[in-house]
This record gives structure tokens, C-alpha cells and sequence, in this order.
């Protein structure tokens, strides 16, 4: 967080647009999708057809619902001004709390940590990124945030934002009664998809905008991508709706060769990516909740240097995780992709190259 040039946010330069004969509206709020018509209405009120439509509305953070949450200094990030505010407050922030062990709270906690501050994470699970990660790997993000001198308190459960001075948040009161004094309180508890325009308009809507393979909405023109779609995955063989950049980078590629009848399918194996502290990471594959038997590890994992295997009860490779050790994860994906039952000794074994495994 914060430490990329702003040009590098953003999908195309500006000046692309206007180069492939893209008509792109800035701030322009498009209010209601009217299917039958086959239109959409802006914020105005003006109607626009189309043929074929993309709904890439992405996702919105959840807001906390604990008394004091709407007092200033309450911070969510999502946008590049959140992203400001945040830095901005970090500034003369000494001490930082922050609500949620997932991805973008341990990325804030990371970045308070590089400013300076004194940081508290609260997170309600055992660990954080337990649900997605299992306990084993769970573990290995604990260590880290701890030995970089964060205060990680997990299986808390947040009661109220207290006030400090001025009408801004003072730190945060557990259900224990337990006080946490901060200057900032920064929320990372999961988003929601941006569903409202395709529910109103009547379209399957299920944890997301519902597709299938051809990211095709329950109605034949309009297509969704990215955060907001939840979409067959014909190699999991179910709908899954991911909130990684690389699904919002790559499908709508595949959308748009399928708006335009082509054969077009999206079936790219899960991947995504984070960095903290001294930790680079890719992850490439899906795994539900306690959907798997072992993770085998493949290296150094205190040194954090190290790939991990989550296995099926079938031994087949689910996702593959490669921490600190780079130019594997199309290997990793292949894996994952091949479906093969893999012997674990062989999977931690540092003598067989990763290229030569195979399966049984
Ligand atoms: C701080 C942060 C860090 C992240 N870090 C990582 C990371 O390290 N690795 C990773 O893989 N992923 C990361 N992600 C996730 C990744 O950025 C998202 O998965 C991706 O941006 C989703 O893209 P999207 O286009 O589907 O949705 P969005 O980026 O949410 O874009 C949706 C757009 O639609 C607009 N919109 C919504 N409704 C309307 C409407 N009615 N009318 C007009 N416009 C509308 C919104 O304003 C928005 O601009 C991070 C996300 C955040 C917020």
C-alpha cells in the first residue's frame, strides 16, 4: 500500500481510451439497468443502448455496525483518496488499530508498522486469514505480523469505537471490556459485491452476479466480470466469485471475445499475490473453508522461504502457495491444472525439481 507510483493503479493510461475509440465517462453514476429495453439510465437520466453490456461494478468494503463506527478517523480503504487519508493519518498517528486479519487489514498493518506507528490488530478468528488460508499457513502470517512488532489479538470481538477529542474515533472497546487506545482506526472486514444495479433489474443474482463459463448473466446480453461476478469455473466445476486483481484483470477478456460470439470460455486457475514486510507471496488455485486434507511444505518455512501445497483427501494439488521463492507459479499452476494425485514426500522434497513432479 502507498509504495507504487499512482500510474501504475490504473488498468490503461488515460490517453488510451480515447485512442481505441473508447468513450470513457469520469464520474458518471449509472443509476438503473433496464434488460427489456436493453438500455441503461444515468444519473441524469439519460438512457443509452447497447447490444451487449458488461456489468464490472466491482465491490464495496462492509462497514462496521458498532456503536461509534461513524466518528472521524474511522477509516476503510478501497479508493485511492482512502488510500490518501490513510497515509495522511499515518503521519502523526502513534498508535494504529486495525479491524480484520484479512488481506487488506494485515496490508495496512504492514504499512502503519513501515510509518512508524504502534499497531493492534483485532481480528474475531483464531488467526487471521484463517478461513482462507487453514491453520497452517494461518500460522505463518501470525509470525509475521508478530515478529515485526505488531499486537495481534485474535478471537476478539469488536464492541464500540470510542471517542478521543473533537468528535474522532479514540481507540476501540472489545466485548471483554478491554480498551485499545489509537489515533486511527482502520476497518478491513471483507467486502460486498456491487449487486444493486443487476438485482434490480431482475438478473440472478447469488453472492454476486451469477454466470456461467462464458461470464453470460442469466440474461443472454449482459456479461459481469471481476469482483462483482460470480461465475461457473469449469475446471472447479462451480461458481466462484474472486476478489483478486488478476481475475479482474483477465476476465473480461474473456467476456468480451464472448460479447462479441466468439468461443471464449474462463477457465485460468485462481491466482493472486501480496507483499509485507520482507514477505512476497503468489498463491495460484481455490480452496473452500476446510476444503482440504494436509498442506505440505516445500522448503524453509521459519526462514519463510518456501512453497506450500494444500492437497485434496484425493492427493490432488488444490493451490500452491510460493513465499519468497519466485518464477514458480506457472509450475504451481500447472499442477493445480494437471489434477494428477501427487505424492506428498515427493511435493516436500527439495531434490526433486518442481518441474519433474508428476503424478502417480
Ligand atoms: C487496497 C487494496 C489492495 C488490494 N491488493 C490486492 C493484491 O495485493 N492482490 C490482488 O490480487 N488483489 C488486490 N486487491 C483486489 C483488487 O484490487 C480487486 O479485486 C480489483 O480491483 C477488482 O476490480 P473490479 O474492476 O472488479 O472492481 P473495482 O476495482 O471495484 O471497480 C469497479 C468500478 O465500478 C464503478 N462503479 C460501481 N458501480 C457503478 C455504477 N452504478 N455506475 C458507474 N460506475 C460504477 C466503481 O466506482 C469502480 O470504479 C486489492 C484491493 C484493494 C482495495
Amino acid at each position: 500500500m502507498g509504495k507504487h507510483g499512482r500510474e501504475k493503479l490504473y488498468v490503461q493510461p488515460r490517453e488510451w481510451y480515447g485512442e481505441h475509440d473508447v468513450d470513457l465517462r469520469l464520474g458518471t453514476r449509472v443509476t438503473e439497468l433496464d434488460p427489456a429495453a436493453r438500455e441503461i439510465v444515468l444519473a441524469g437520466g439519460q438512457r443509452i443502448g447497447y447490444s451487449r453490456l458488461l456489468l464490472a461494478t466491482g465491490s464495496s468494503p462492509r462497514r462496521l455496525s458498532v456503536p461509534g463506527a461513524d466518528l472521524g478517523g474511522v477509516l476503510y480503504l478501497r479508493y485511492v483518496g482512502d488510500s490518501d487519508r490513510i497515509k495522511a493519518a499515518f503521519e502523526n498517528a502513534a498508535r494504529v488499530a486495525v479491524i480484520g486479519a484479512g488481506w487488506i487489514g494485515l496490508e495496512t498493518a504492514a504499512a502503519a508498522r513501515a510509518a512508524g506507528a504502534e499497531v493492534t490488530v483485532l481480528e474475531m478468528a483464531e488467526l487471521p486469514l484463517l478461513r482462507v488460508l487453514g491453520r497452517e499457513v494461518a500460522e505463518v502470517f501470525a509470525r509475521l505480523h508478530e515478529q515485526n512488532g505488531v499486537d495481534l489479538r485474535c478471537g476478539v470481538q469488536v464492541a464500540e469505537i470510542t471517542a478521543g477529542g473533537q468528535g474522532t474515533a479514540g481507540g476501540v472497546r472489545l466485548a471483554d471490556g478491554t480498551q485499545i487506545d489509537a489515533d486511527v482506526v482502520i476497518a478491513g472486514i471483507g467486502i460486498t459485491p456491487n449487486v444493486e444495479l443487476a438485482a434490480a433489474a431482475g438478473l440472478a443474482v447469488d453472492n454476486g452476479v451469477v454466470t456461467d463459463e462464458r461470464l453470460r448473466t442469466s440474461d443472454p446480453d449482459v456479461f459481469a466480470a471481476g469482483d462483482v461476478a460470480n461465475a461457473f469455473h469449469p475446471l472447479l466445476g462451480k461458481h466462484i466469485r474472486v476478489e483478486h486483481w488478476a481475475n479482474a484483470r483477465h476476465q473480461p477478456v474473456a467476456a468480451a471475445k464472448a460479447m462479441l460470439g466468439q468461443d471464449a470460455s474462463y477457465d485460468r486457475v485462481p491466482y493472486f499475490y501480496t507483499d509485507q514486510y520482507d514477505l512476497g507471496m503468489e498463491y495460484a488455485g481455490y480452496v473452500e473453508p476446510g476444503g482440504y486434507e494436509q498442506v505440505v511444505f516445500r522448503g524453509d518455512v521459519p526462514g519463510r522461504e518456501f512453497i506450500a501445497f494444500w492437497l485434496g483427501d484425493d492427493g490432488r494439488v488444490l493451490a500452491g502457495m510460493n513465499v519468497n521463492v519466485w518464477d514458480v507459479n506457472d509450475t504451481i499452476q500447472d499442477l493445480v491444472r494437471g489434477g494428477q494425485t501427487m505424492d506428498p514426500s515427493r511435493l516436500a522434497d527439495l531434490a526433486v525439481p518442481l518441474d519433474q513432479l508428476t503424478g502417480d
